[in-house]
C-alpha cells in the first residue's frame, strides 16, 4: 500500500520496497494503455431473486497488455487511483459501456447498466454533469445507469462528491454502495443520501449457508436496505445452496460465478442461471 505525499510522488514502505519503479512502469504503460485502446470491459449479469432473469451488468475492466496478457483489475487500479489515471480511466469506461448498452438495447435487453466509479471521480467538479452528457449523447434514460461507490467514497467529508451524488440522483441515475460491510461503519453516513442498492460484500457471502454470523450480518444488512428504500444485491454467489438461503432471506437481486463470470456483452445469456441446470 502507498500512501501520497504532499508533492504527490507515491512513497512505500516495508515490504514493498523496491515496488515504486514497478509502479511508475505501469503508469506510464496505462496511459499509454488509454489512448491506444488496451483496455476492454467485461459484464457480470446481475439477477434478480429467486427467478433469475438477468436484470443487469456490472460492467469489469480488464488490461489486454500487449506483452503480459489479459490483466484484471487487481493489477493497475491501484496504481491508476495513485496516480489520478482513475479520473480519465472511468471515463473511458462509461464511455465504452454506454456505447455497449446501446447494443444490447438493440437486440432487445433492457439490462441496467453498473459502473464503479472511484471516490476520486466524484470529486472532480463537473463529474455528475459529464455523467449526464454521456447518457443524453448515447441516448440512454439516466434510471438505466447505476454507478457503484464504496461505502468510504460516500462517508467522506468532500461536499463535491456529495453534490455529484445528490445531481446524478435527481436526474434518475442509481446509486449503489459497493462492498457494504467492508469499509466505513458510520452507518449515519447513510442517512439522507439516495441510495438505491446495497451490495453485500462476497466475504459475508461465500459462507452463509452455514455460518451464524455471516447469517445475522447478511440479514441485518437486507433488512438495511429495505428500510432505506433500497435494494439489496449479494455479490460473489457461487453456489446453489448460497442462492437458495439468499432468495429466502429476501435478497432482491445476486451476482457470482453460479449465475455467470464476467464475459465479453455479446455473450451475455439473458437466463445463465437455467443454462447451468440443462
Ligand atoms: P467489485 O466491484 O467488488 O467486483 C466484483 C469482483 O468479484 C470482480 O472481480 C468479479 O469478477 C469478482 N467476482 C464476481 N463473482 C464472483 C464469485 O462468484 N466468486 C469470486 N471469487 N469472485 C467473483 P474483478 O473483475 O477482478 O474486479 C475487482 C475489483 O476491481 C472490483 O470489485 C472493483 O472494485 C474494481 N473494478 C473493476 N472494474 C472497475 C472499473 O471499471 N472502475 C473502477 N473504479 N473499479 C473497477
Ligand atoms: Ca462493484
Ligand atoms: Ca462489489
Ligand atoms: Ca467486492
Amino acid at each position: 500500500q502507498g500512501k501520497r505525499g504532499t508533492n504527490g510522488i507515491v512513497v512505500y514502505s516495508g515490504a514493498t520496497a523496491g515496488q515504486p519503479h514497478q509502479w511508475l512502469v505501469v503508469q506510464a504503460e496505462l496511459r499509454h494503455a488509454l489512448e491506444r485502446d488496451e483496455l476492454i470491459l467485461h459484464y457480470q449479469p446481475k439477477v434478480a431473486l429467486p427467478g433469475g432473469d438477468v436484470c443487469g451488468v456490472e460492467a469489469l475492466v480488464r488490461w489486454q497488455h500487449p506483452e503480459r496478457g489479459l490483466l484484471p483489475p487487481g493489477e493497475f487500479l491501484p496504481a491508476a487511483e495513485h496516480s489520478g489515471l482513475i479520473v480519465p480511466l472511468t471515463e473511458w469506461v462509461l464511455r465504452r459501456a454506454l456505447a455497449d448498452q446501446l447494443g444490447w438495447t438493440a437486440t432487445g435487453h433492457d439490462w441496467a447498466l453498473s459502473v464503479n466509479v472511484s471516490a476520486r471521480n466524484l470529486e472532480v467538479p463537473g463529474f455528475a454533469g459529464l455523467v449526464l452528457d454521456l447518457l443524453a449523447e448515447a441516448g440512454i434514460p439516466s434510471h438505466r445507469l447505476v454507478l457503484e461507490v464504496t461505502e468510504t467514497a460516500l462517508a467522506a467529508d468532500a461536499d463535491e462528491a456529495a453534490r455529484a451524488v445528490a445531481e446524478l440522483s435527481a436526474a434518475g441515475v442509481g446509486v449503489s454502495v459497493d462492498d457494504f460491510g467492508t469499509g466505513y461503519t458510520n452507518l449515519s453516513h447513510l442517512r439522507g443520501l439516495p441510495i438505491t442498492e446495497i451490495k453485500i460484500d462476497r466475504s459475508f457471502v461465500t459462507d452463509v449457508v452455514r455460518d451464524p454470523e455471516s447469517q445475522a450480518i447478511v440479514r441485518s444488512v437486507i433488512e438495511l436496505a429495505h428500510g432505506l428504500g433500497s435494494r439489496a444485491t449479494a455479490e460473489g454467489v457461487e453456489t446453489e445452496e448460497v442462492r437458495r438461503w439468499l432468495a429466502d432471506a429476501g435478497c432482491d437481486e445476486a451476482q457470482g460465478y453460479l449465475f455467470s463470470r464476467p464475459v465479453p456483452w455479446t455473450q451475455i445469456s439473458a437466463q445463465p442461471h437455467l443454462e447451468g441446470v440443462s
